[in-house]
């Protein structure tokens, strides 16, 4: 009897340390499931966190971009357009049919009918602008275009033809006069020895001219890529040196040439590039003038800021040229400029200078009376324009 008390007994606590295992296991697996199911949700809620910043990002992204991106449905429907379809399109459509510029839609429709990409360069707008759009067909009937504003590149793709066009014409003009030249010369020398003199010197200046407008070119597609601004130059220096150069020119043309550098700082760029424009203004100051004209070229530092200022009381510019100056090969009076050996080119050099120097430019002339270029450029701070650098 005792033995089958003890032998329950046993069994109940056995019963009950299996039931208990049982529970513990069951619980642990729950909560197993819960962390999982919690790890899902968390997994889930990150995707869609995910999801929202990625539609986010694209939003921005397509939002912010310069080209303009249009999808059109399979149904002619406008299914997205951003914001820059806004700036290139007259209107944002809303449909195919209500696609404009016309030029586009019609590329549009193409495209789709052909199931082919399309390119179309198409004109809008007043003042006109240029608009590259290229089309491409989807596989589910949709078609993207995505719009591109080409106006800057191709005014600067005129300008290079206008100016390759117009150095080829400065170029050509000596080049013809130098091979007259050399065949007159030829000839004179069997048929007129005495006009031999003559003919020869007509040929150096040809060439003399020649070489200028090369070097000329060579200078302003140099300063194009920028001016080096490893040097600390002293205004004042380079135009004293300048001026000993051009010394014999004014003489030669009569006019007075003065020079006036008062305490001056420093200035941060090129020795060359700075010296060359000094060179182009003082030689114009002279070259447009009277005999009896004076030219002035004065230094001064006020405020930070360095300003060269070329004047005379020369011949003068006439207002309406005034802006035009410093176009390449431009000139108010061609035959003027030739004769006293102008290449056409001097004042874009001098542009280039001031611009690449972060320099500002200003010109007062006044027909008959004289010209007064002046130029403000940053001097360099008082600390860094003593540390061992020799100006
Ligand atoms: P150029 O080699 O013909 O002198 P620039 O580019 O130096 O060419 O100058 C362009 C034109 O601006 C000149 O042809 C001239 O008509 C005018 N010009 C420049 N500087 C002066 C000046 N100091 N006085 C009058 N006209 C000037």
């Amino acid at each position: 009897m005792e033995w089958v008390a003890i032998v329950a007994v046993l069994a109940a606590v056995a019963a009950a340390s299996v039931a208990s295992v049982a529970w513990r296991d069951s619980l642990r697996t729950a909560q197993q499931w819960e962390e999982r199911a919690l790890a899902a949700e968390a997994i889930g809620r990150e995707q869609q966190l995910d999801a929202l910043e990625d539609r986010r990002v694209r939003d921005l992204t397509l939002s912010t971009m310069r080209e303009g991106l249009l999808l059109v449905g399979s149904d002619a429907h406008v299914a997205f357009a951003n914001d820059a379809i806004g700036r290139h399109l007259p209107s944002t459509p809303a449909t195919l049919d209500a696609v404009l510029p016309f030029a586009l839609r019609s590329g549009i429709e193409d495209s789709r009918e052909r199931g082919q990409p399309n390119s179309v360069l198409v004109e809008t707008g007043v003042p006109t602008r240029w608009l590259r759009c290229t089309i491409t067909p989807a596989a589910d009937g949709a078609t993207l275009v995505v719009v591109r504003d080409v106006t800057q590149q191709r005014r600067l793709d005129s300008v290079r033809r206008d100016f390759v066009a117009n150095a080829s014409h400065e170029l050509k003009t000596p080049a013809a006069s130098i091979q007259a030249a050399a065949e007159t010369l030829r000839h004179a020398v069997e048929d007129d020895p005495q006009a031999v003199p003559r003919f020869a010197t007509q040929l150096e200046r040809e060439a003399i001219r020649l070489s200028r407008i090369v070097a000329d070119l060579l200078d302003l597609s140099r300063l194009e890529s920028g001016s080096s601004l490893d040097d600390l130059v002293s205004l004042g220096a380079a135009t004293r040196e300048e001026a000993q150069r051009l010394e014999e020119a004014a003489r030669d043309a009569g006019v007075v040439l003065e020079i006036e550098t008062s305490q001056e700082r420093p200035i941060r760029g090129s020795q060359k590039d700075l010296a060359l424009l000094v060179r182009n203004l003082v030689d114009n100051a002279i070259r447009y003038s009277h005999e009896g004209d004076e030219v002035r070229v004065e230094i001064s530092c006020e405020d930070d800021v360095v300003t060269l200022r070329v004047s005379d009381t020369g011949i003068g510019i006439p207002s309406k040229d005034i802006p035009r100056v410093f176009e390449r090969f431009y000139r108010v009076d061609r035959a003027r400029s030739r004769e006293t050996g102008g290449t056409g080119l001097g004042l874009a050099i001098v542009k280039h200078v001031v611009e690449n120097h972060g320099g500002t430019m200003e010109v007062n002339s006044e027909l008959g009376r004289g010209t007064m270029f002046e130029i403000r450029f940053p001097a360099e701070p008082s600390s860094s324009a003593t540390v061992g650098q020799p100006v």
